[in-house]
């Protein structure tokens, strides 16, 4: 293309700073599926691999009882709605889905949006002002943290998973009108679950309220599924929950926010993702409640991701390797050193198993680790290959010893 020389100076900024990510290994190479999602996914290259590195939980993503759903509502609701909200782009299915994750998250009310992203983007700045305070866990997620940026409430970070150092930014906060706590429930890294039995009673405490995004628990945390404050024993002491349609609960796309009447209320009036954005597609809404009456019939699926947990987490210390304890299906397989992790994947890679090498500014520096997500899709052999495929990488590599 022939560019003016006054713009040659910006395409050739982002170039130098592409290259710049290039050389410093920071570039992120996108891997490109050829099949369904799921517990094995076809690859560009023709091979098969073990998919241990998606957000497929409940192993739903490809499931065939999704896409009937999904065409099914789309039969009957047709592809999309062209409209907001507001306008003239609620159907009752999206009526029906709000209804039914209110009551399977044991919430009032809950509204939907298109990502979760814009339901943590657009929770804060109509509920919050400057009168108010947020105090915010140190490594919640990009989206709250985006989110509590458009809002003019004072912000206060307490350390990751810090209960001292939340009741200190608690007393910090003294005098303001509103205070609201926001955690992840369970946090992406290391699956380290938020202690949200402390975190209810300083909030008790000192008269605040509590938030918390659940997109990595909904739908298999807690003996029925319902999320992290089920696991905690603390439904019904929570105030505003986030969470997504796109990682356990289908995979498609598509979040929401669930609170009191009043919260949701005013979120529809005054919320600028939903106010000014498109209609979840049918397709989603009918497929994701089609999900709902399936969990909420039977727990088969979350009981085998975790019985996938348990399994894999011993079998894979067996092994020799570190990992991050705890019982989330999140297994960080701690590598400390970036090259080492990349080289790791890499291998596994090459052995027909998927994984992502995380190092830093992800992680903290010498944390560099794989992480690996169990689905309830995977099959004990699948598992079992897996698990080979580990010890022979890690042999290789000297991590292991034989
Ligand atoms: C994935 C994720 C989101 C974003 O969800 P989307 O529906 O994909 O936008 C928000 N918060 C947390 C904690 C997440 O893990």
């Amino acid at each position: 293309m022939n560019t003016p020389k006054a713009r040659q100076g910006f395409y050739a900024q982002l170039d130098e700073n592409l290259a710049t990510l290039r050389r410093d290994g920071l570039y992120k190479q996108e891997r490109v599926i050829a099949s369904r999602q799921g517990a094995e996914v076809v690859c560009d290259d023709g091979q098969t691999r073990i998919n241990l590195c998606a957000n497929n939980y409940l192993g739903l993503s490809g499931d065939e009882t999704m896409v009937r759903a999904a065409v099914e509502a789309t039969e009957e609701y047709g592809y999309g709605l062209s409209s907001v909200r507001f306008i003239c782009g609620t159907q009752t299915v999206h009526k029906k889905l709000e209804r039914a994750l209110s009551e399977f998250l044991g919430m009032e009310d809950t509204i939907l949006y298109a990502a979760a992203f814009d339901a943590n983007g657009g929770v804060f700045e109509p509920l919050f002002d400057e009168q108010d305070a947020i105090i915010s866990d140190a490594l919640n997620h990009a989206s709250i943290i985006d989110g509590i940026r458009l809002c003019k409430a004072a912000r206060y970070r307490y350390r990751h998973n810090d209960m001292s150092d939340l009741e200190v930014q608690l007393h910090a906060a003294e005098g303001k009108r509103h205070k609201l706590i926001v955690t992840d429930g369970v946090f992406s890294m290391d699956g380290t679950v938020a202690q949200l039995d402390m975190i209810c009673d300083l909030a008790d405490r000192h008269g605040a309220l509590v938030m918390i995004d659940e997109c990595h628990a909904t739908g298999f945390m807690g003996r029925t599924g319902r999320g992290t404050h089920e696991y905690r024993d603390v439904m019904g002491r929570i105030d505003i929950i986030t969470g997504t349609l796109g990682k356990a609960l289908g995979g498609a796309m598509g979040g929401f926010t669930a609170a009191r009447r009043e919260v949701v209320e005013t979120l529809r009036q005054k919320s600028r993702p939903y106010l000014f954005s498109n209609s979840l597609a049918p397709a989603i809404a009918g497929a994701s409640l089609h999900v709902l009456e399936r969990l909420s019939a039977s727990t088969d699926l979350r009981d085998r991701l975790h019985a996938n947990t348990v399994h894999f987490r011993r079998a894979i210390a067996d092994l020799g390797f570190t990992i991050k304890p705890g019982a989330h299906p999140i297994v960080p397989v701690m590598l400390f050193d970036a090259p080492v992790a990349q080289q790791f994947a890499q291998r596994l890679y090459e052995l027909d198993v998927l994984v992502t090498g995380f190092f830093y500014p992800v992680v903290p520096m010498g944390e560099a680790r794989v992480r690996v997500q169990l689905s309830a899709a995977h099959t004990s052999e699948q598992l079992d290959h897996a698990l080979a495929a580990f010890k022979q990488a890690g042999l290789e590599l000297g991590l292991l010893k034989s």
